[in-house]
Formats: C-alpha cells, structure tokens, sequence
C-alpha cells in the first residue's frame, strides 16, 4: 500500500510520463480508498483542463 506522498508524487509524474502498469494500478487502489488523494486527483484534472483552456488554442 502507497503512501498519500507517494500517491500525488505519482499524479504530477502521471503528467510528463507513461506510468508502469504496476504503477497505475497501486495509484487507482490508492484512490479509491483515500478520499484526500481523490479529491487531490479531481482538482488536478480540472486544473489541467483549466490550463489546456488558457494555454495554445481554445481562447479566441
Ligand atoms: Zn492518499
């Protein structure tokens, strides 16, 4: 079982590289049984979506 630090240190590496299958699937348990790393999982994807919004394209 990971740890909440090991967890979110996985999430930001998520972002810049492919997770081992091994990887993914100790994150996926981890979430789904830690509401803080959950809820730090949703807000990093509506933060990315914010990101892609502002970034290239999108805004006219
Ligand atoms: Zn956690």
């Amino acid at each position: 079982m990971m740890s909440c630090k090991q967890a979110t240190e996985l999430m930001s590496q998520e972002q810049d590289r492919q997770l081992t299958f091994f990887e993914r699937i100790n994150l996926r348990i981890h979430v789904l049984i830690c509401d803080a790393c959950n809820n730090y999982r949703q807000q990093m994807s509506v933060l990315r979506d914010a990101c892609k919004r502002f970034g290239s394209g999108g805004t006219p």
